[in-house]
């Protein structure tokens, strides 16, 4: 069986081609600056050379044109027909309070996904587009849309609601609803492979640091807490984004410079996070660990927020579970940031974590780096939301 993975975003759309008998990537790229200038899609099979086709885009059916051109061409091509295409997995950012599993895609899924739209306008209307797509080239393919909320629909009331007027939750869905939850659902069921139990007997904390960040509490198996909130604005301190912030510091910005409301949460959004601790240095945990080291106070400064604000949420966790046996960290960070790591396990140490430093400098590969005498379970589990995404598919077509 072979699963297409489209995930569509406004101006871009990444894919992998998965043969799921043996869960390996056939051929994977990206579409970038659809509707733009300067558009180009690449396509990398395998076995062989990266392929960059520079190529005016006007819309994402012309770059999924590109794409099934590529995976069935004869020389490049890693399948002989597009037939071969069991089904298509569409990373959806938000399903709302609809979806709390991947959906087979049928017309009232999609009017169900226009109207949560509101809830994610930057995202939802993105997904759809790829989604309209690729019905398009293959009407005749179960397509399956796979959510990055759904994982945390398990959440109780006291978790998801916040204190603010009961009508706003009732009339307009205002609640916190999480999001990388595919990596969440991933990362926390590999934890619990790696030390040989069941995740239902676990109580798991993930940390899932990249660019976006956000952290969640898994309790036998469910996602009892997320630190993102209604939007992905919410919690961890992140590249950009600045997570948890006092609500009235938006009209005291406003008032003081002079800026909207939607323009205060741009900049929370864009120019927030590390990089607006950093004096603008830079979103990127590589250059603020160079500047860091190089004695620059303010990087310093970034990342040690940083972690405070991991470590904090850890401990929130900690107490919401009753215990804590497994803390993964994934993602960029924490899959290769030794600096973001130690930091956050040096707060740790209060809870009994004993780590291995030598084994913390470690990157990118399954790894357990607590001593056996620590009292919970620390390890990195580097993450794959494109597989967690086609087998969350096969088990939808199946
Ligand atoms: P992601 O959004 O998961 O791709 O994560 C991106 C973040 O991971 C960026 O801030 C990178 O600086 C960070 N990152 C990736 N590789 C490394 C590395 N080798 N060392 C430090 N940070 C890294």
């Amino acid at each position: 069986m072979k699963v297409l993975v489209i995930n569509a975003g406004s101006s871009s759309l990444k894919y992998q081609l998965l043969d799921m008998d043996t869960e390996k990537v056939l051929a994977k790229g990206l579409a970038e600056r659809i509707g733009i200038d300067g558009s180009n899609v690449s396509y990398q099979p395998a076995e062989g050379e990266k392929i960059v086709v520079e190529e005016p885009l006007k819309d994402h059916k012309d770059a999924l044109d590109i794409i099934i051109e590529k995976l069935t061409d004869p020389k490049v091509g890693v399948i002989e027909n597009i037939e071969e295409i069991d089904a298509v997995g569409h990373r959806t950012v938000h399903g709302g309070e609809e979806f709390a599993h991947s959906v087979l895609i049928d017309d009232a899924v999609i009017k169900t996904l226009e109207e949560v739209s509101e809830l994610a306008p930057l995202h939802n209307p993105a997904n759809l587009t790829g989604i309209r797509a690729m019905e398009e080239i293959l009407p005749d393919v179960p397509q399956v849309a796979v959510f990055d909320t759904a994982f945390h629909q398990t959440m109780p009331e006291e978790s998801y609601l916040y204190a603010i007027p009961y009508e706003y939750y009732e009339k307009y869905k205002v609640r916190r609803y999480g999001f990388h939850g595919t990596s969440h659902d991933f990362v926390s069921k590999h934890a619990a492979e790696l030390v040989g139990k069941d995740r239902k007997d676990l109580k798991i904390i993930v940390c899932h640091l990249g660019n976006g960040a956000s952290i969640s509490a898994v309790r036998n198996g469910e996602c009892v807490d997320t630190s993102m909130g209604m939007t992905p604005l919410e919690g961890l301190i992140m590249g950009t984004r600045s997570g948890d912030i006092d609500p009235a510091i938006i009209e005291y910005i406003c008032n003081k410079e002079g800026l909207t409301v939607e323009e205060v949460n741009a900049v929370l959004n864009k120019k927030s996070g590390v990089l607006g601790l950093s004096n603008h240095l830079s979103s990127d945990f590589r250059d603020l660990d160079e500047a860091a080291q190089g004695g620059n106070e303010y990087a310093k400064l970034a990342l040690d927020t940083y972690c405070y604000r991991v470590a904090k949420y850890i401990g929130a966790y900690a107490m919401a579970m009753q215990g804590v046996d497994i803390i993964a960290f994934t993602a960029g960070c924490g899959e290769n940031n030794y600096a973001v790591r130690a930091g956050v396990c040096e707060y740790l140490k209060y809870l009994g974590v004993v780590v291995n430093d030598e084994k913390l400098h470690i990157r990118g590969e399954d790894l357990i780096v607590s001593e056996p005498e620590s009292s919970v379970t620390v390890m990195i589990v580097p993450t794959n939301e494109e597989l967690s995404i086609a087998r969350q598919t096969m088990e939808v077509i199946k």
